[in-house]
């Protein structure tokens, strides 16, 4: 089937939508294709507007952990959209879900509700600057925390996809409280510490990094952090947009056995609805207003809605197994797609990473530890893998720097659909 609907529709979205779409990556700009306008999805696949189907591993970016359109799901959310859709006034709802989430993430005593990831980093550092009356944060390179004007510096996600530094429009005067450092690299941050720590509020980062490409924390990292942030009073911040009730119920914090100070969380939370949090110890919580001094608002914050849609997810992720099987599915996924490249004789010009339900494959021959590592990466070839891939029916992140995820709608005959599609999408690659 052709994409002439697509291609007509996009071309009517640029006169009205600057570039086409609501957020960057979508528009296929950087693997040279037409982006699919999607018309409806279940479970592990979506269909087009040409009545194309694929089998879906952008999972919406993640917070499709059940599959599309989840009857138990969908039911709660039609059942409260008749009840309104926005009060503005507390509900039983936000207790319900607040409660779910501190009694699953072991850090997190107190939690407050917004309505995208973004808004969940920017609280979180706002609080972190107040509470610690310091103004530095350190992040690492690579790593994405929404587009929150003091986080946009050496990012990932579309702008590692777009290779946009940082951002015009962010004032000097903000960048320059912003340090960076390498992933994976406790001296390079130590010698931050050392140096500036005294002014520094926070240091936030992926606990995995998601965002340019999955790189993950080398034995011992993760632990390295939270020690010299705690000498120094620095609270750490876990971004747990993406590893936060995937890796584990509690997330990467109770996968790897760290305790950040924050967290924030966003995605699966809100079930495909748009929603974000953060939480931590109830004595920085508290620093926020009304309680505290700390200003943080929103209109639809709590939103009804996505309180149903969160807690129903939360609820059927919490059922006994649910996690294992995810876990399984996530490796017969990766190991399929690496005995494909091998088949295709391509494995060694490329790098495989997986953890859980997450993976991703790096056309680079370089063992990826951070993002200067993962920036090596043969992007025109993601792109020409990614096309072959979607002509036979699998829709992967539309960027190098994105990761797979496969979510507990996915079945075993998808998995082995799209082994069998990487093995001929593969084949391209052997005239690297
Ligand atoms: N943090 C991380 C780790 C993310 O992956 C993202 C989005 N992909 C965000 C923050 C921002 O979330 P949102 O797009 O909902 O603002």
């Amino acid at each position: 089937m052709g994409v002439e609907k697509s291609m007509r529709l996009f071309e009517e979205a640029k006169k009205y939508i600057p570039g086409g779409v609501n957020s960057p990556v979508r528009a296929f700009k950087s693997v040279g294709d037409v982006p699919r306008f999607i018309e409806r999805a279940k479970g592990s696949h979506i269909w087009d507007v040409d009545g194309n189907e694929y089998i879906d591993y952008v999972c919406s970016w993640g917070p499709m952990i059940l599959g599309h359109a989840h009857d138990e799901v969908i039911a709660a959310i039609k059942e409260q959209a008749e009840k309104g859709t926005s009060y503005g006034a507390p509900t039983e709802l936000e207790v319900k879900l607040a409660k779910m989430i501190v009694e699953m993430v072991p850090s997190v005593e107190k939690v407050r509700m917004v309505n995208s990831g973004t808004e969940a980093t920017m609280s979180a550092i706002r609080l972190a600057r107040g509470y610690t009356k310091r103004d530095k944060v350190v992040k690492f390179e690579g790593c994405y925390h929404g587009h929150v004007d003091s986080l946009l510096v050496k990012a990932g996600s579309g702008l590692a996809t777009f290779g946009v530094p940082t951002s015009p429009g962010i004032p000097e005067d903000f960048a320059k409280h912003t340090i960076t450092v390498p992933y994976n690299n406790v001296d390079a941050l130590k010698k931050v510490i050392d140096e500036a720590g005294d002014d520094i509020a926070c240091v936030i980062m992926e606990p995995v990094m998601a965002n340019a490409g999955l790189i993950l924390p080398e034995s011992g990292f993760l632990e390295k952090v939270r020690e010299i942030t705690a000498e120094k009073g620095i609270l750490l911040i876990f971004d747990e947009v993406i590893t936060g009730f995937r890796l584990a119920p509690g997330g990467a914090q109770e996968y790897f056995g760290i305790t950040p100070d924050l967290s924030c969380f966003g995605k699966i939370i809100g079930g495909g609805l748009p929603v974000g949090a953060f939480g931590g110890k109830a004595e920085i919580m508290d620093y926020l207003a009304p309680e505290g001094p700390v200003y943080q608002a929103g209109t639809l914050s709590g939103n009804p809605l996505a309180m149903v849609a969160g807690i129903k997810t939360l609820e059927i992720l919490k059922r006994p197994g649910v996690y294992e099987a995810l876990r399984e599915k996530g490796k017969k996924f990766a190991e399929g797609i690496k005995a494909a490249a091998e088949k295709a004789g391509v494995a060694d010009k490329l790098c495989f990473k997986n953890l859980e339900s997450i993976s991703c494959v790096f056309f680079t021959s370089e063992m990826v530890k951070d993002y200067a590592s993962a920036a090596t990466s043969n992007t025109e070839a993601y792109a020409a893998y990614f096309r072959e891939m979607l002509k036979r029916g699998v829709y992967l992140a539309p960027s190098q720097f994105e990761v797979a995820f496969v979510s507990t709608a996915h079945t075993d005959d998808d998995i082995e659909r799209t082994i069998a599609a990487a093995e001929e999408a593969f084949t391209f690659a052997k005239d690297l």
